[in-house]
């Protein structure tokens, strides 16, 4: 055991990190991660640019669950294929949705990650009410499916795009109040995408005020991680487009916040910023997180 009460040790309580490739294999990952100091990541449990993959083995299983630095990462979890939308109009996009995310909540399981993170969807159309309540539906069907799965949908809050639900808290509420197993699912909110969405997080003032909408629509346990990005579109602009920490236009006041407040603390927040295969920008972003916490 280290001393826990050295400087390089209390930067790392902090469960702060970024998304991590699973090129190579779902655990490299973890050495992706702890190469930069991270205490969390974020993980596609695929790849992401398709809908299926063969399942994983028992030896790529274990060589994640017994890997000798998962201990560094007080949090791994997994975020959905982007291809997933429980709202889709189309009936093979649809099926395709459903399957494919059953089967990533199994890999997640399997890997013993916590949660996975999905966009709610996109009503494509037919309208927010309808969409919400497909999603309801689909998530339904897919939890009855693998009712032995562990792994929890975390809702992601999303910036609005085109017709994609969930840039609005209430509308969280809603899917959560209306499937059948709510206390499978939970929530993860992104920076960039609430602010996107039209939420005012420019001030400290504005993030309480923020938060305590999150609390009293969704609910404060709800929360359990956050994707901490800056935001390359103006507020309100309904427009996700990430941007590295500073160097867009939500200022640091919100990461501030978040970073200081206690309530934070144990939530894993994760970068979703661009960035290269030496994961510089990473650690650029990361010191600048890590500098608003003291
Ligand atoms: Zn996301
Ligand atoms: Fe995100
Ligand atoms: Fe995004």
């Amino acid at each position: 055991m280290r001393d826990v009460s050295t400087p390089l040790d209390m930067t790392k309580k902090v469960l702060l990190g970024a998304h991590m490739s699973i090129g190579g294999g779902v655990d490299m990952a973890i050495e992706r991660g702890c190469s930069i100091n991270c205490t969390a990541i974020q993980i596609f449990v695929k790849n992401n640019m398709q809908w299926f993959a063969r399942p994983l083995t028992r030896e790529e299983i274990a060589a994640f669950l017994n890997h000798v630095q998962r201990g560094e990462l007080l949090s791994i979890f997994a975020h959905a294929n982007y291809l997933i939308n429980l709202a889709a109009t189309n009936r093979q996009f649809h099926a395709n949705s459903l399957r494919a995310l059953s089967e990533e909540l199994i890999r997640a399981d399997q890997l013993e990650l916590p949660f996975l993170v999905l966009h709610p969807g996109a009503h494509l159309g037919a309208g927010e009410d309808a969409g919400l309540d497909k999603v309801i539906a689909s998530i339904n069907r897919v939890l009855a499916r693998i009712p032995k799965v562990q792994t929890r949908i975390a809702l992601e809050t999303t910036a609005g795009q085109g017709s994609c639900l969930g840039h609005k808290f209430e509308h969280l509420n809603y899917i959560i109040g209306g499937v059948r197993e709510p206390e499978r699912l939970c929530v993860c909110l992104d920076t960039a995408h609430v602010f996107a969405a039209g939420y005012d997080i420019a001030s400290e003032t504005a993030m309480r005020k923020m938060f305590t909408q999150f609390d009293r629509t969704i609910g404060r346990d709800s929360l359990v991680a956050i994707h901490l990005n800056d935001s390359k579109t103006a507020r309100g602009s309904r427009v996700d487009r990430h941007e590295h920490i500073s160097k867009g236009k939500i200022g640091l006041a919100a990461f501030r916040f978040i970073m200081r407040h206690r309530r934070f603390r144990k939530i894993p927040k994760v970068l979703e910023t661009p960035k290269g295969k030496d994961l510089a920008e990473d650690v650029m972003n990361l010191r600048t997180l890590r500098a608003l916490a003291d």
